[in-house]
């Protein structure tokens, strides 16, 4: 077989393919196709090819009629699975591994669902229904009741369902052995098919209808941009920047209306699942046509039916976390990015390190839709685009009918200690905000970013700090399960120690720092009848968990929700006046480029949950910074001013969106090796690298042990990514083949520090 491929006679061949192998990023080889496969190989197909007598995969980028070269080797033989992949698809994906640097095995592994790779069957299901009426039946069960009971009692069932019922709940409720269902079957009473079960959540939900609502002018006119890039079908992006509570969702609405209109699809990004259950009730409410959920929750299962909802057309809506942008929507007119600022859009655990909004933006331009970008608080990138006039700018700058903005106090925490003698968590106001709010009958949410009881135990003898012993940081304390725990491993200690293991001194270890578990016993201590949620990564890891909670409290169970930043975005809650936001200083002291930036929005957004529906809504931002320009602007809601005091900054320093940010990560178990292969890689980049490209030097990562890996970092700032990529695809693919040392490059990252 090798043999006859390698001293093969030069065939001639009618076409060619050009293909790119699975583990490289951007070289494309000829191949001849021969006759007998021309029908099937075709773009996007994967296929495999001989390389230096070994036999690898590949993927068909084009098919031509002339090769690049002349002697070519033939396509050996066509893979399955070849049409998973339509053909849109396939360009984003090339332009993924190019841009973000990851072999197409990769990017694909991203795009489709491990589910439908793996070519899962659909759920198929026994399905039993009624072939006589309902009288006859309820006759015949009468007349074989005492005879025959094991009978009358499937029957009893099969009078009580409205279309049929599933064999395996039938033989449930009816708590019989299937024979009785055989008889029954055979007597031509009852009839059991195959059917194909649909497996889509929330699909015997029941909603209530709503209309659309007449559009206030900034409203319309928004609409009205976005009509006219769906009406030309035409690329185009939107920045929709709007104010929290201004309508942006009732515009996304009517949007997805004018593209059903047109029968496209829409593919709605929203940034966390814990968003997605609100939003899909709107969207439900509002749409007959069926609304397909991807999210990372879905079972195997679940995900396979809504995958081929989206691909055979029956959902033409699309509602999702990151990586519904590469759903197999049919049509795609219309791609909404909710939230665009936030940061889950950016997959940071692995390569491809893709930011969803970028590759929603791409995707739109491949696929000629329109797409709108939506924020309160849009990013630095966004908002600069809109000023270049990349994308187009509308504003919504009040909220509808009633609701106000609320008003924002900031208060000094400073004073706060002076005036209580020490440390205390809730400032006067706050506490007398949160009475005033239990008596009225209205909601609060006190916000904090730090989970557990308390965040650190340190020796007051010698300062010692009960750390992870595989990772470099502290263990933080949770009451509730009476343990110190790792948040970056998941290390646990139980219980916390006695002893100082430093300095050996008894009894003289303390625990510091305040996490929401406390805040939620101290209100209770302050406010004995006050009744409190508490949603933070503790409260939420068993499946619906989030959804239950979000539903107690919009239903009036709890006066409080105490949360981290899972209850900062997006939610809805009509009958919250008030909004405390405990402490942010430590995420301004963070040695990031964005730091100012995470905390404007991180304020603004979690300020924007009060006074949505007809109360007035109050704002106490307590911390010991008040004069932090960042917390003024944020309090202001004021992002124009924050935005032009940032851009500066970020100009100043070469910062995106001055710049394209490249970051190298590296890790292994051996530090010193760690940090000479990061600076050999560093060295070979450094070769012939024009003057706007600035290299930084390597250093320990902001977390720089993390399950025993030493973990060293370095950037790289150019003007453009393109250039770089060209350059480093070989050193990458050569790299990445080392075994012990992983690393990986993130184009655009998030977050420097981490
Ligand atoms: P955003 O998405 O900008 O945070 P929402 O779309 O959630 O804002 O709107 C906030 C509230 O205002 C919602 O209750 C929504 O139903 C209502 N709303 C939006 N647009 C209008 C309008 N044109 N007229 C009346 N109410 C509106
Ligand atoms: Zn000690
Ligand atoms: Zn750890």
């Amino acid at each position: 077989m090798e043999h006859s491929l390698l001293s093969a006679p030069v065939k001639t061949y009618r076409l060619f393919a050009s293909v790119i192998l699975e583990l490289s990023i951007n070289k494309q080889l000829d191949y001849g196709i021969p006759e007998e496969l021309e029908s099937t190989v075709t773009k996007g197909c994967l296929i495999e090819v001989p390389v230096r007598g070994f036999m690898r995969k590949g993927y068909v980028a084009s098919v031509k009629t002339e090769p690049s070269y002349p002697k070519v080797l033939p396509v050996h033989r066509v893979l399955g699975n070849t049409h998973l992949i339509t053909e849109d698809l396939f360009e984003l994906g090339l332009w993924i591994a190019k841009y973000y640097l990851a072999p197409l095995r990769q990017v694909f592994r991203i795009m489709l669902p491990s589910s439908i790779r793996n070519d899962m069957q659909h759920k198929q299901q026994l399905f039993v229904s009624r072939v006589l009426t309902r009288e006859k039946i309820k006759e015949y069960c009468i007349a074989i009741r005492n005879k025959h009971s094991e009978q009358a009692k499937v029957l009893d069932v099969m009078l009580l369902v409205t279309k049929g019922i599933l064999l395996t709940e039938l033989l449930e409720k009816a708590d019989v052995s299937k024979s009785p269902v055989d008889t029954l079957v055979k007597k031509g009473i009852i009839a059991v098919d195959l059917v194909q079960q649909d497996r889509s959540p929330l699909l015997d939900q029941e909603f209530f209808a709503t209309k659309p609502k007449k559009l206030n002018d900034e409203q319309a006119e928004s609409l009205k941009k976005i009509h006219q890039t769906l009406e030309q079908d035409t690329f185009q992006t939107h920045l929709l920047f709007g104010i929290t509570g201004s309508g942006k969702t009732e515009v996304y609405l009517q949007a997805i209306e004018l593209a059903l209109k047109q029968k496209k699809s829409t593919i709605m990004l929203v940034p966390e699942i814990s968003l997605t259950s609100q939003t899909v009730e709107r969207f439900r409410s509002r749409f007959k046509e069926k609304i397909a959920i991807l999210h990372h929750r879905l079972s195997d299962g679940e995900r396979f039916d809504e995958w081929h909802n989206i691909r055979s057309g029956k959902a033409q809506i699309v509602v999702g976390a990151r990586s519904a942008v590469f759903c197999p929507a049919q049509n795609l007119g219309l791609i909404i990015v909710d939230e665009e600022h936030e940061n889950s859009y950016k997959q940071s655990e692995e390569m491809p390190h893709y930011h969803a909004r970028d590759v929603a933006v791409m995707r739109g331009m491949i696929n000629k839709a329109c797409v709108v970008l939506g924020s309160a608080t849009p990013s630095l990138e966004s908002y600069y685009n809109a000023t270049q006039g990349k994308y187009v700018l509308s504003l919504l700058t009040q909220r509808p009918s009633s609701a106000t903005l609320p008003d924002v106090k900031i208060i000094d925490m400073k004073k706060e200690y002076d005036k209580h003698s020490g440390y205390t968590s809730f400032s006067e106001d706050l506490i007398e905000g949160l009475k005033q709010r239990m008596g009225r009958g209205e909601q609060a949410i006190v916000f904090l970013n730090r989970r557990g009881y308390h965040t650190t135990q340190m020796c007051q003898t010698c300062g010692h700090v009960t750390g992870c012993p595989n990772c470099d940081v502290s263990l933080t304390y949770h009451l509730g399960d009476h343990h110190l725990a790792c948040h970056l491993c998941g290390y646990q200690l139980c219980p916390p120690p006695k002893r100082c293991t430093e300095c050996q001194s008894d009894q003289t270890l303390k625990f510091k720092g305040v996490g929401t578990e406390q805040i939620e016993r101290a209100l209770h201590a302050i406010l004995p009848d006050i009744k409190t949620l508490r949603i933070d990564a503790d409260t939420t890891k068993h499946k619906g968990s989030h959804e239950r909670l979000l539903r107690d409290f919009r239903t009036g169970k709890a006066d409080v929700l105490i949360g981290t930043q899972m209850i900062a975005k997006g939610l809805h809650f009509p009958s919250v006046s008030l909004v405390g936001v405990i402490n942010c200083d430590g995420s301004l002291n963070l040695p990031d480029f964005r730091a100012s930036e995470t905390v404007f929005q991180l304020i603004t957004q979690v300020a924007g949950r009060a006074g949505r529906g007809c109360i007035k809504g109050e704002v106490i931002i307590q911390t010991c910074l008040p004069d932090n320009p960042t917390i003024l602007h944020a309090s202001n809601q004021d992002y124009n001013t924050f935005y032009s005091e940032e851009i500066g900054v970020r100009q100043a320093f070469g910062y995106p969106p001055f710049s394209h940010l490249i970051k190298f990560n590296f890790s292994g178990e051996d530090p010193n090796e760690v940090e000479i292969i990061a600076n050999q890689v560093r060295n070979e980049l450094m070769k012939g690298l024009p003057d706007a490209f600035h290299l930084h030097p390597v250093i320990p990562s902001g977390h720089a042990r993390v399950k025993n890996r030493f973990r060293f970092q370095f950037l790289v700032r150019g003007p453009s990514v393109y250039f770089l990529n060209q350059k480093l695809s070989p050193i990458v693919e050569e790299h990445m083949k080392q075994k012990h040392i992983h690393w990986s490059v993130d184009i655009d990252p998030t977050s420097t520090f981490f």
